[in-house]
């Protein structure tokens, strides 16, 4: 197991178990899961321990809780400068390449996070949205696996990336990042028959694949979702085999299946932007050249480029091509 960066708790648990990740603030001002985070420590009994490595008696596995961008939490800020975000930097093309000293604070943190990210078999990265919405639980692609542990959060949405419509840098993120390269887990499976010859089986390793989910626990500035995202939280290290448990947690009903279809991108940077009063909640139904929002000073306009529902409308200070929301149909 690595040593955990700074600003991570690595709990050692009794029994041997999945390495499994959650963090919090890895978009600064998005506080709910702060207190999640925060709330969990103190459960766990290391509320008052300062982040590093320690034996958990009531844990299976390997339990790693952490804060994700240090500096924007400090700044309650998305990132350290309005054109970063830690969640977009966790790709090849910028991880390996030759630190500078020009590098952001943001590949600089994802740099340190690497290391844990590889070897957690499970993520739940907290997030909470600008504008107000309905809870959602969010992955990149949903295989059974993501599905079965999406339907165990307390969210009436689940939202995929299943159309493959995002960009490159759209998918840097921490859940894609530990799909693509986390998990340690190793199988050795037999195959074809045993080898009169040798007197021994031919086996190959076959990785098991790791899951990274992230969970919009509400609006970034309301702490009442914590106890329901500390709940789904609970459930969740209690499905995986962290948390000790006797009950069997049935999925959650009445969830709606979504998958992005289309991207609302910016045409300017301007100093504001604002969203029509119908179009500011999570899930609202939209039509193909409906207004979305307005740019300030100038009253350009935004329209919806596609038909569908709303998600993650994002309303800080607009960027030429950054998105401003997503348009998402529903996954049959
Ligand atoms: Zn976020």
């Amino acid at each position: 197991m690595c040593k955990p960066p700074p600003f991570v708790w690595h709990l050692i648990g009794k029994k041997a178990g999945p390495t499994a990740t959650i963090l919090a603030g890895v978009h600064g001002n998005e506080l709910p899961g702060l207190v999640v985070l925060r709330v969990l420590l103190r459960a766990l009994g290391f509320a008052d321990r300062s982040p590093g490595r320690y034996q958990a008696e009531n844990l299976a596995g390997n339990l790693y809780l952490g804060f994700g961008n240090p500096e924007a939490i400090l700044k309650n800020s998305r990132a350290s400068a309005p054109s970063e975000d830690l969640n977009r930097c966790f790709l090849p093309e910028f991880l390996r390449r030759w630190p500078r000293k020009t590098d952001s604070n943001e590949l600089r943190r994802a740099r340190e996070l690497v290391p844990l990210l590889e070897q957690t078999d499970y993520l739940l990265d907290l997030h909470a949205t600008h504008l107000p919405s309905p809870p959602l639980v969010g992955c990149e692609q949903p295989t059974p696996r993501h599905l079965e542990l999406a339907h165990l959060l307390p969210v009436e949405h689940v939202l995929t990336n299943g159309k493959g419509v995002m960009s490159e840098t759209d998918i840097g993120t921490t859940d894609n990042f530990v799909d693509c390269f986390g998990g340690e887990r190793f199988e050795w499976l037999p195959i074809g028959p045993p080898s009169i010859m040798m007197g021994s089986w031919t086996i190959t390793p076959k990785r098991t694949p790791a899951v990274g989910l992230y969970y919009e626990v509400g609006l970034k500035t309301d702490f009442n979702p914590q106890s329901v995202a500390l709940t789904g939280a609970l459930r969740w290290l209690a499905t995986i085999g962290i948390l000790p448990t006797t009950a069997t947690l049935e999925p959650l009903q009445n969830q709606t299946l979504w998958a992005i279809s289309d991207i609302v991108r910016h045409k300017q940077d301007a100093p504001k932007f604002i969203f029509a009063p119908d179009k500011k909640r999570g899930f609202t139904s939209v039509a193909q050249g409906e207004l979305i929002g307005h740019y300030e000073p100038g009253a350009i306009e935004l329209l919806a480029p596609s038909t569908g529902a709303l998600v993650l409308q994002n309303d800080t200070q607009p960027l030429l091509g950054a998105p401003a929301c997503f348009i998402a149909s529903p996954l049959t």
